[in-house]
């Protein structure tokens, strides 16, 4: 059971100033926590050597693999509208690629494997609770089709790490994604004026995303295309990212960088989680307009590389931009249709769909729980004051018996059962810190299969005192 890892390493090909090459710190006492089979089966890896000691080291960052050449990446980023030229891996280190069995290109990154140059004041480790976060939330996402990067492992480093609360047991995540390019990737070199690594990167993302884009236009405007898809997406599910910052945003379309993201339970247009956005920049509704700023940052720096006077690049460029809203309304429409069960999207579907939102709102109506309801006839259920429900719902028949009822394929996709609610997430957590990760594998069982009719306490919203009405970066 020796472990194999098939590396090709093509961000490792790009020239020295993309990253810094270096192991990771080894820890005192990895013990493993989780594999993920399938994910490992879809890598072409072995999942039960992954687990094995040697896996486990290697999951530490106690052993560099064959064919590895690990390195941390460097990136720039506007951090809540505010510039910051370096930012960088500075927990995590790109372990090398691997082509999986449908022949994509994957990244395998340590997150949590202690300092490297771009570190600055952090100890680049990682305590237990945002590893299982991140471990639960993005395979939730992933079953519910929405695009994210994906958690191969976690192991635990027998170590502590210092926090606002005290010392904490120590892990390192896996983390797989289409790859690691984000906005703040192209940032940073255009802040440098480094015109040719531009290039360099475009060329990389095009030929590993896109394949079929003919110019860096083009490229814009699949990213364009992928970014509103992804937002839809995420509304849909009552996502929150939290931090979306350029650093966090992935060329790939992937969703990145769980930090205090939550899914709601009750509904509020304007919700925010994170206890770092004071100002709500980054609430619910504004994440299809945030994901516009950002993708106006990444044409910025595609600029000198779409046309060679400056005028029509800017000309061509915003003309991409300005595509974001056009391309939105229409992801989010097919989500919400589905949702809806709709089969075509009418004139007033729009209108639907929002005073249904609004009498969520109105009514403190569990997001999730409305719209698995929906289907089954026992949405007014999730809601606290019905009525705002029972005055939506004859115009919603209306619309269905014009259709002649309700596409319940398309709703039994669209309308997740289970997600990971903040505060099962919290009790999970809670439990693997005092050493029980039972919790950790029922949630994430429980929340991978999202459309099954999940165990009832895992269902349910929380009852007032339960309530997580904030998230922490947990850095
Ligand atoms: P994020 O919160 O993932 O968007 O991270 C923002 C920046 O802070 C990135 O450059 C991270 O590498 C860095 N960072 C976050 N946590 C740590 C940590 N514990 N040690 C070192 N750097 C960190
Ligand atoms: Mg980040």
């Amino acid at each position: 059971m020796t472990l194999h890892i098939p590396f090709d390493n093509s961000y490792a090909r790009l020239p020295e100033r993309f990253y810094v090459r270096q192991p990771a710190t080894p820890v005192e006492a990895p013990q493993p926590i989780v594999v993920n089979a399938a994910l490992a089966a879809e890598l072409g890896l072995d999942a039960e050597a992954l687990a094995g000691p040697e896996g486990t080291r290697v999951l530490a960052g106690n052993q560099v693999p064959d064919g590895a050449a690990p390195l941390a990446q460097a990136y720039a980023g506007h951090q809540f509208g505010g510039w910051v030229p370096q930012l960088g891996d500075g927990r995590a280190l790109l372990l090398g690629e691997v082509v999986d069995i449908h022949g994509k290109r994957r990244d395998i990154q340590l997150k949590g494997s202690g300092r490297t140059p771009f570190s600055r004041m952090g100890d680049g480790r990682a305590w237990l609770g945002p590893v299982l976060r991140e471990y639960v939330v993005s395979e939730a996402m992933h079953a519910m089709g929405v695009p994210t990067t994906r958690a191969l492992a976690a192991v635990a480093t027998g170590e502590h790490v210092i926090r606002e609360r005290g010392g904490l047991p120590g892990a390192v995540l896996t983390r797989v994604a289409a790859s690691h390019v984000r906005v703040g990737t192209f940032q940073y070199f255009a802040a440098r004026q480094d015109v040719e690594a531009i290039r360099l990167l475009a060329d990389h993302v095009i030929a590993r995303h896109y394949p079929d884009a003919g110019s860096v236009l083009d490229l814009l405007d699949a990213v364009v295309a992928a970014q509103a898809d992804l937002v839809a997406r995420w509304l849909g599910v009552g996502f929150i990212h939290g931090v979306m910052n350029t650093d966090n945003t992935a060329l790939s379309g992937e969703t990145i960088d769980y930090g205090p993201c939550a899914f709601m339970d009750r509904f509020e247009s304007g919700k925010v989680y994170s206890s770092i956005d004071s100002y709500g920049r980054y609430a619910f509704n504004r994440q299809p307009t945030i994901a516009a700023w950002n993708l106006a940052q990444l044409a910025t720096c595609l600029l000198p590389l779409i046309d060679a006077d400056q005028d029509t690049a800017v000309e061509m460029a915003t003309n991409s931009v300005n595509r974001f809203p056009d391309a939105f309304g229409t992801a989010w429409a097919r989500v919400f249709a589905g949702k809806l069960g709709l089969r075509e999207w009418r004139e007033n579907d729009a209108e639907l769909v929002n005073d249904l939102l609004t009498a969520m709102q109105t009514g403190a109506a569990d997001f999730t729980n409305t719209f698995a309801g929906l289907a089954e006839g026992h949405a007014r259920d999730a809601f606290a004051d019905p009525d705002p429900f029972d005055a939506w719902m004859p115009v919603y028949r209306a619309r269905l018996d014009a259709q002649g009822g309700p596409d319940l394929t398309a709703m039994a996709r669209a309308n997740p059962r289970v997600i990971p609610r903040n505060h099962q997430v919290e009790t999970m957590i809670g439990a693997a810190v005092a050493g029980d990760f039972a919790p950790f594998r029922r949630l994430l069982e429980t929340v991978t299969r999202p459309y099954d009719s999940p165990a009832a306490d895992l269902a349910v919203p929380p009852e007032p005192e339960e309530e997580v009405k904030m998230t922490f970066c947990g850095t």
